[in-house]
């Protein structure tokens, strides 16, 4: 990591290929664990912005890509994941200190991004297009073609992974793409774009733009030659992205927060169901859309089903990224970690009882972003920390009586992510799964993830799904050919 540090210079952004500085100056990348200086970065300005869209129109119509046939072009695909895995542990030590994640995280999400990359090459060499029943004198098609230039707007929470996830597919359906990293996690996605044109990416293809998002990344959204943004980040950033969109009509995809249920049944295997609930909330120290943020215990249970896992939640190991055996890394930011922090002052105000955590900690965690597992008590689905997103790790204990009862208060929510259900009855379980407002629902397990199922969310979640045989397809346009096969002219005029 150190040798990545001094031989690759982050003050240089990406455009088509071209790294140099940006017009919009630097800005300084922090490592959360002691507030230190990881590396200045360049930020891009409104003519990169011009010049990274000229150049993607330019590449994506330029023969040379728009020709080759989709298993030609799924071989770069397959070169970039290989690129991205020979590089893991680079990626994954550079990604550790600027965003204070473990390394077994940051490792995980490199080698997702490789699988993503050969997932995608895989679907674009076997995707079909439709020969449609003839319903006339013509034999009817329905075929795919490339959107054009796609605006990539991702967050800070696992950089490299979420950036593949929008980047693989929009190259593999021809279009050209411009990636807008979350301010505080440029690095690794800057250290992407190297990586993407080693492995053999035409230029012009790929930007990799730094910035502001007000400024960049809205500037990209409003730009008229940018014809799709597939984002994922804040739901009221999403929304302000899906207006614009809407006065271009221009498609968005939007992966935005969540307030998940877990919903834990008195006879789930308990054990199962304690380690479940706690990786699925704490781990990624909870900035996760997908966190198990509410938990659903049975009443009968509640009790000994809370106590346990309180006990279990002390125990986790809070430490370095780079620590081995670390469970708690510290927070991507101090500010994030202080509005966490702020969360549960408010809800203890509001009448919530720590059970545990709750308090910023001190001694060897002080100079880093660092918060405890924290579990609250004493709260109501309607209270706000029930609510609201608090992308952090708390968790909110909830009980229910019967399931009428329970699938009112895990619906009764704007978000409509994901929600775990651990139980032993596989008909309650489908009943369950069925009636929950959710994109994904785990029964059993807790934040697994295929590439080759779709995701997403529903409410103010998202729209739109990531990942799956669809994927390539969300950044095309489908078009209708008839080819004419009467022998006789149109009998009208
Ligand atoms: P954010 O919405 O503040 O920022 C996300 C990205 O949008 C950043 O790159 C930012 O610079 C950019 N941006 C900000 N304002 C913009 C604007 N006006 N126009 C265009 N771009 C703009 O989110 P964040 O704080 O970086 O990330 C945390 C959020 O992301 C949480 O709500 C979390 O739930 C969500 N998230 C969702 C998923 C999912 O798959 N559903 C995955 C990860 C994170």
């Amino acid at each position: 990591m150190t040798q990545l540090l001094s031989d690759v210079d982050f003050s240089e952004i990406c455009v088509g290929g071209l790294f140099g500085p940006g017009s919009g100056g630097t800005a300084r990348s922090i490592d959360p664990t002691d507030g230190t200086l990881v590396a200045d970065y360049g930020i891009a300005g409104l003519d990169n912005v011009e010049d990274a869209v000229a150049m993607g129109q330019a590449a994506m119509a330029d023969p040379a890509w728009r020709n080759l046939k989709a298993h030609e072009r799924a071989r770069v695909l397959y070169r970039i994941g290989d690129m991205i895995e020979a590089h893991a542990d680079a990626i994954a030590a550079l990604q550790t200190r600027d965003t204070g994640k473990t390394l077994t995280e940051t490792r995980a999400l490199a080698m997702s991004a490789a699988g993503t990359f050969r997932y995608v090459a895989s679907t674009l060499e076997t995707l079909d297009e439709d020969l449609t029943p003839s319903r006339g004198p013509w034999v009817t098609m329905s075929v795919h073609e490339p959107l054009g230039v796609v605006a990539a707007i991702t967050p800070w929470n696992s950089p490299i992974a979420s950036d593949a996830q929008k980047v693989a597919p929009a190259l593999a359906a021809g279009n050209a793409v411009i990636l807008k990293p979350a301010e505080w996690t440029p690095l690794v996605s800057l250290f992407f774009a190297r990586l993407a044109y080693r492995a053999g990416l035409p230029k012009g293809l790929l930007s990799v733009l730094p910035g502001p998002g007000r400024v960049i990344g809205d500037a990209l959204v409003r730009h008229p030659l940018v014809k799709k943004v597939s984002f994922t980040g804040g739901t009221v950033t999403g929304v302000r992205i899906a207006e614009i969109a809407a006065s271009k009509l221009m498609p968005v995809s939007l992966e935005l927060g969540g307030k998940s249920p877990t919903i834990v049944f008195p006879d789930a295997d308990i054990e199962e169901a304690i380690a479940g609930v706690l990786y699925g909330v704490f781990s990624s120290t909870g900035q996760s859309c997908i966190a198990g943020s509410r938990l659903f215990v049975h009443e009968s249970i509640r009790e000994e089903f809370v106590s346990r896992l309180v006990e279990r939640a002390k125990a986790l190991r809070m430490g370095r990224g780079d620590a081995p055996g670390t469970q708690m890394a510290p927070m991507i930011h101090h500010r994030h970690r202080d509005h966490v922090a702020a969360m549960v002052d408010a809800a203890v105000a509001a009448g919530a009882r720590v059970l545990c955590g709750g308090e910023v900690p001190q001694g060897e965690f002080a100079e880093g972003a660092w918060y405890p597992p924290t579990i609250l008590d004493t709260v109501t689905n309607t209270d706000t920390i029930c609510r609201e997103e608090v992308f952090g790790p708390v968790l909110a204990v909830l009980s229910w009586r019967d399931e009428e009862d329970l699938v009112a208060q895990a619906n009764d929510n704007e978000y409509g992510l994901a929600c775990g259900i651990w139980t032993r009855d596989y008909k309650a379980a489908w009943r369950i799964a069925r009636r929950i407002e959710a994109g994904t629902v785990w029964i059993n397990t807790y934040k697994q993830f295929s590439s080759s199922t779709p995701f997403g969310g529903v409410k103010d979640s998202g729209l739109g799904r990531e990942k799956g045989r669809h994927w390539i397809q969300a950044y095309m346009n489908q078009k209708a050919i008839y080819w004419g096969m009467s022998e006789e002219p149109i009998g009208w005029g």
